[in-house]
């Protein structure tokens, strides 16, 4: 068959996650924790369900979810949403990005994308006729700077799509280059959907700005977030949208015709969620904090050079002081040889690669990121 996405390959963690059950790899390839998750809100789904309403929920999601939403962004972000003109409730992230994409773009409309990007990205602005423009991000820093911006405005912009804290490269955006970006988004009057799921997975009291909570940006930002990385609970596929009503309006059009709504007992539960106290948000973070240091410090123990990571459950290491030169070949031989997954970086790329940093999951239990030390050790 003859089309975009006929000839796409199957995704990078798809891939390998296959290869880790063949090769009975420890998989810290695609990111999700080994942890079970909140006791309390996976309860809330499993009452919801049994006690409650499993037929279809409002289109734009449980009226509870949304004021939860708006309420949640209140506290953490300072942000007022009016949650009935401004909050989506989406089956995950991803159909997130779909609707918002799929809405705003019309043939021949000129996408900014940044560079590593999420493996999603290129092929939704593809197939709604966007013409991408790159800003390709360097390790360590995985900084831009307004030269490249300049070269990848136009006109011609209507989008920019942009991911902070960023996956893979776990970096979180500072407010100076906020600000850069903000001055290119008003001067071409472009719309910034904005991909904040990692928002809650920050490190060292590195704070996640909203584009949302920034005033120039306010009314031109399309924020997404999921609940599947907020609670830990990845499979659960309960997304969200968060924007000013024009854009709202549009984005709820295309949610309409791809799932029009998502699982009610899952919403119940998200709202009794993202009511919890701070201190849950806050033990997640040094949780995941501590198995990023552990791991770190046994990956710099075998000689890895392991790169800043501000966010996200990710850690790269840069594989060039070992004289290799290609991320996939290296990763490939990984999962063969040493019984560890990882992902090539260069995987989200689409073209002036980066292939000297492979991404590894580090939100496991100790005895797996023990486990996947030794291997490792074994294998260097
Ligand atoms: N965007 C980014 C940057 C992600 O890392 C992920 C998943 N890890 C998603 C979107 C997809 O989120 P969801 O599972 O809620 O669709
Ligand atoms: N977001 C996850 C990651 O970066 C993968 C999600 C997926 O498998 N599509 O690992």
């Amino acid at each position: 068959m003859n089309s975009l996405f006929a000839s796409l390959p199957t995704t990078v963690f798809e891939s390998m996650s296959q290869l880790a059950r063949e090769h009975d790899a420890i998989n810290l390839g695609q990111g999700f924790p080994d942890d079970p998750g909140p006791e309390d809100v996976r309860r809330a789904a499993a009452d919801a369900a049994v006690d409650g309403w499993n037929q279809y929920p409002p289109m734009f999601g449980l009226p509870e979810l949304r004021q939860a939403i708006a309420a949640h962004y209140q506290r953490f972000h300072g942000v007022d949403l009016d949650w009935q003109r401004e909050v989506l409730v989406t089956s995950g992230a991803t159909e997130a990005l779909a609707a918002s994409l799929l809405a705003l773009i019309e043939p021949g409309d000129e996408v900014v994308l940044f560079q590593p990007m999420y493996d999603a990205y290129l092929p939704l602005v593809l197939r709604a006729g966007g013409v991408p423009r790159f800003v390709t991000l360097q390790p360590p820093q995985w900084r831009f700077d307004a030269a490249q911006l300049e070269a990848a405005f136009s006109d011609k912009t209507r989008v920019v799509l942009l991911n902070t804290p960023l996956n893979p490269a776990g970096t979180v955006l500072a407010r100076e280059d906020i600000d850069l970006l903000a001055d290119f988004v008003e001067r071409y009057d472009a719309t910034v959907v904005c991909d904040e799921v990692w928002e809650h997975i920050t490190f060292d009291d590195v704070a996640h700005t909203s584009l949302l909570s920034v005033p120039a940006l306010r009314e031109r930002t399309v924020k997404i977030g999921s609940a599947g990385k907020i609670f830990s609970l990845t499979g659960w596929k309960v997304g969200l949208v968060a924007a000013a009503p024009p854009l709202h309006a549009a984005i709820s059009r295309a949610h309409q015709y791809l799932t029009f709504t998502t699982p009610p007992n899952l919403q119940t539960a998200v709202a009794y969620g993202l009511g919890k106290e701070e201190d849950f948000f806050l033990g997640q973070r040094q949780d995941f904090q501590r198995q990023r240091d552990r791991f770190a410090s046994g990956l710099e123990r075998l000689g890895f050079t392991v790169l800043p990571c501000q966010a996200t459950y990710f850690l790269n290491v840069d594989i060039a002081p070992l004289g290799l030169s290609d991320d996939v070949a290296f990763c490939e031989r990984l999962v063969r040889e040493a019984g560890v997954a990882a992902i090539p970086v260069s995987a989200f790329y689409a073209e002036d690669k980066v292939t000297t940093a492979v991404r590894f999951c580090f939100a496991k239990r100790d005895a797996v990121l023990d486990g996947a030390l030794e291997r490792l050790e074994r294998f260097m």
